[in-house]
Protein backbone atom coordinates (compact mmCIF):
# COMPACT_ATOMS: atom_id res chain seq x y z
CA UNK A 1 0.00 0.00 0.00
CA UNK A 2 1.00 3.75 -0.55
CA UNK A 3 1.84 5.97 2.19
CA UNK A 4 -0.63 8.73 2.79
CA UNK A 5 1.27 11.24 0.47
CA UNK A 6 -0.05 9.41 -2.50
CA UNK A 7 -3.78 10.51 -1.44
CA UNK A 8 -5.67 13.41 -2.09
CA UNK A 9 -9.29 13.68 -0.72
CA UNK A 10 -12.59 13.89 -3.28
CA UNK A 11 -16.46 14.10 -2.38
CA UNK A 12 -19.28 12.70 -4.67
CA UNK A 13 -21.62 15.43 -5.47
CA UNK A 14 -24.82 13.18 -7.07
CA UNK A 15 -22.88 11.04 -9.43
CA UNK A 16 -19.92 13.11 -9.81
CA UNK A 17 -16.47 13.09 -8.53
CA UNK A 18 -14.54 16.35 -7.52
CA UNK A 19 -11.92 17.59 -5.87
CA UNK A 20 -11.26 20.25 -3.32
CA UNK A 21 -8.94 21.20 -4.56
CA UNK A 22 -6.31 20.19 -7.73
CA UNK A 23 -3.39 18.75 -6.59
CA UNK A 24 -1.29 19.66 -9.53
CA UNK A 25 -2.26 23.69 -10.11
CA UNK A 26 -4.40 24.48 -7.04
CA UNK A 27 -7.39 24.93 -8.97
CA UNK A 28 -10.73 24.80 -6.74
CA UNK A 29 -13.60 22.54 -6.54
CA UNK A 30 -12.63 20.04 -9.79
CA UNK A 31 -14.81 17.26 -11.49
CA UNK A 32 -13.22 14.44 -12.29
CA UNK A 33 -13.43 13.28 -15.63
CA UNK A 34 -14.00 9.29 -15.12
CA UNK A 35 -16.07 7.32 -16.41
CA UNK A 36 -18.19 4.91 -13.84
CA UNK A 37 -16.25 1.83 -15.70
CA UNK A 38 -13.12 4.05 -14.41
CA UNK A 39 -14.19 4.08 -10.96
CA UNK A 40 -14.88 1.00 -10.69
CA UNK A 41 -12.02 -0.36 -11.60
CA UNK A 42 -10.11 2.13 -9.50
CA UNK A 43 -12.03 0.95 -6.70
CA UNK A 44 -11.26 -2.18 -6.77
CA UNK A 45 -7.54 -1.86 -7.33
CA UNK A 46 -6.78 -1.68 -11.27
CA UNK A 47 -4.55 1.58 -12.46
CA UNK A 48 -6.16 3.95 -14.48
CA UNK A 49 -6.35 7.72 -14.40
CA UNK A 50 -7.94 10.93 -14.74
CA UNK A 51 -6.83 14.17 -17.34
CA UNK A 52 -7.59 17.25 -14.44
CA UNK A 53 -9.91 19.41 -16.56
CA UNK A 54 -7.98 22.54 -15.21
CA UNK A 55 -4.25 22.18 -15.82
CA UNK A 56 -4.33 18.34 -18.08
CA UNK A 57 -2.61 17.09 -15.97
CA UNK A 58 -2.60 13.39 -15.63
CA UNK A 59 -3.73 11.91 -12.05
CA UNK A 60 -2.74 8.03 -12.05
CA UNK A 61 -5.25 6.55 -10.07
CA UNK A 62 -4.18 3.00 -8.26
CA UNK A 63 -6.69 2.55 -6.15
CA UNK A 64 -10.10 4.52 -4.51
CA UNK A 65 -10.95 4.24 -0.83
CA UNK A 66 -14.92 6.21 0.06
CA UNK A 67 -12.81 9.03 0.83
CA UNK A 68 -9.22 9.44 -1.06
CA UNK A 69 -7.86 8.58 -4.62
CA UNK A 70 -4.45 7.29 -3.87
CA UNK A 71 -2.06 7.38 -6.87
CA UNK A 72 1.53 5.82 -7.88
CA UNK A 73 2.86 9.65 -7.10
CA UNK A 74 3.22 11.63 -3.90
CA UNK A 75 0.46 13.99 -4.54
CA UNK A 76 1.54 16.22 -1.53
CA UNK A 77 4.60 16.93 0.59
CA UNK A 78 4.30 16.13 4.38
ZN1 LIG B 1 -5.19 21.45 -12.11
Amino acid sequence: MYEFSHSWPFEWVMDDLYVEECPFCGERSVLLSLKKENIRLAQEGFKTHAVMPCCHEKLVIVNMDDDYIWSDQPLRSL
